[in-house]
């Protein structure tokens, strides 16, 4: 049994001035709280809650009386957790300050500071009193409604003071049991697509993640060359230029899109999702042409670890297991002869060096790993000519090639799920 968590953001319905008059003082406070919290916690190196509450509490609650006493409780837990950090960072030589800046603040509400009110409002107590505020749900906020995941009592609350509206973080937990897998889909990840195997078939969807990343980090290099010119290094305008790549928004939307399809296409089947541990050296050697360090890493979370991390995260959320499997040799070696293919200069096309056949790198390591998964050691043992599942003999074609089917970009982000990505149009007829 796992314990997933997901937090859901709805936003209030636009306040009267006097309500959101209340709010913006209650703001004001709990952030005078927290900020002589912080400066306490991080000049006394004090890292727990429970701690920075027995030292402080007292003089908080003198000091805010009008408040309801358990805002000096969230008040200590939200700056004990950000002494903590901070006090970390500092400990790893990352920050110059003294002390930590309290610039953006959410309000933490406790069990004793908000109530849901039915489905659409909520209760939060404030120096006067309590105040009932209507939300706006959406269509996600229904689906945990109505999933049977369960609102947990913690909450925060965070001021709109454009739209006077209120941006509620809703707590959504869940135990999901992992069900036993019929069979295997593996997944190979590269720097530029997804490669899955399901029943027999390959499919290559392709994510660019390489290139975008690149992309971003030569237009960010040509931003900052020319502001740093025509207004010095630590200038605004440039900042706000670079805030507008959405670089960070538009990988994750990919990441989230192409993990969605994997997990609901195993959930659907009741299979497991086989993948590759990761490890440090992989990085290297999968990004190794690129000099750059930090462009390396960069290529490696983007492409490799964070979209395993989005499988993962999805998978928890439907129950689906999955398998890590050695990637050692996987797309090296034959999957019907187990002797190495032989790709000539950097082409992702290799032939057998057995029985000649040709091969697709992605599709290999996809077999591989789907064999290694089957026989569970992490190895190849003997020549897998067909193998069992489900009773059925799937035999692997000799005289095929071993092609996948490639799935465009611009096609698979705009579907939810494999089988819409196959019925498209557009698809038929589309090779590689
Ligand atoms: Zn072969």
């Amino acid at each position: 049994m796992t314990r997933v968590t997901r937090t859901v953001i709805v936003r209030s319905i636009k306040l009267p001035r006097k309500v959101f008059k209340i709010f913006v003082e209650l703001e004001g406070m709990y952030r005078n709280m927290v900020e002589q919290l912080v400066m306490y916690a991080v000049r006394n190196g004090i890292k727990s809650f429970t701690r920075l509450k027995a030292l402080k509490y007292r003089e908080m609650r003198g000091l805010y009386l009008q408040l309801p006493s358990h805002y000096v409780y969230t008040a200590c837990q939200d700056a004990s957790t950000r002494a903590k950090s901070f006090l970390r960072l500092k400990r790893l030589g990352l920050v110059e300050k003294e002390y930590p800046e309290v610039r953006r603040i959410s309000i933490w509400l406790d069990d004793h500071l908000w109530k849901p009110n039915g489905y659409t409002s909520i209760r939060i107590t404030t120096h006067r009193g309590w105040i009932t505020i209507e939300f706006e749900p959406h269509k996600q906020y229904w689906r945990y409604v109505n999933r049977g995941w369960r609102l947990v009592n913690e909450a925060k609350v965070k001021l709109d003071k454009r739209n006077r509206q209120l941006i509620i973080y809703l707590t959504f937990v869940k135990d999901i049991e992992e069900y036993k897998p019929r069979g295997h889909l593996s997944i190979d990840v590269n720097e530029d697509n997804v490669t899955m195997l399901i029943d027999s078939t390959v499919y290559l969807f392709e994510t660019n993640m390489e290139k975008l990343v690149l992309g971003y980090y030569y237009r960010r290099k040509k931003i900052q060359k020319k502001y740093d010119k025509l207004y010095g290094k630590k200038s605004r305008i440039k900042k706000k230029v670079l805030s507008k790549l959405k670089e960070r928004m538009k990988k994750q939307d990919i990441k989230w899109k192409i993990a969605n399809i994997i997990v609901k296409t195993a959930y659907e089947k009741g299979y497991a999702v086989v993948l590759e541990k990761l490890g440090k050296r992989v990085a290297n050697n999968m990004v190794k042409r690129i000099r750059d360090k930090q462009l390396r890493h960069r290529i490696f979370q983007a492409s490799f670890r964070g979209i395993q991390k989005a499988i993962e995260e999805k998978a928890k959320e439907y129950g689906v297991p999955i398998i890590y499997v050695n990637p050692k040799n996987t797309s090296k070696l034959c999957p019907i002869h187990n002797v190495p293919i032989t790709y000539s200069n950097g082409s992702r096309i290799g032939r057998c060096s057995k029985g000649s056949e040709i091969w697709h790198r992605d599709v290999v390591a996809c077999w591989n790993l789907f064999f290694k998964a089957l026989w569970g050691n992490g190895s190849i043992a003997s020549s897998p000519v067909g193998y069992n599942l489900d009773v059925r003999l799937v035999p692997l074609a000799l005289n095929t090639t071993h092609d996948p089917i490639g799935i465009p970009k611009s096609l698979w982000v705009r579907w939810k799920s494999l089988e819409a990505t196959l019925n498209n149009p557009n698809l038929q007829g589309m090779t590689l």
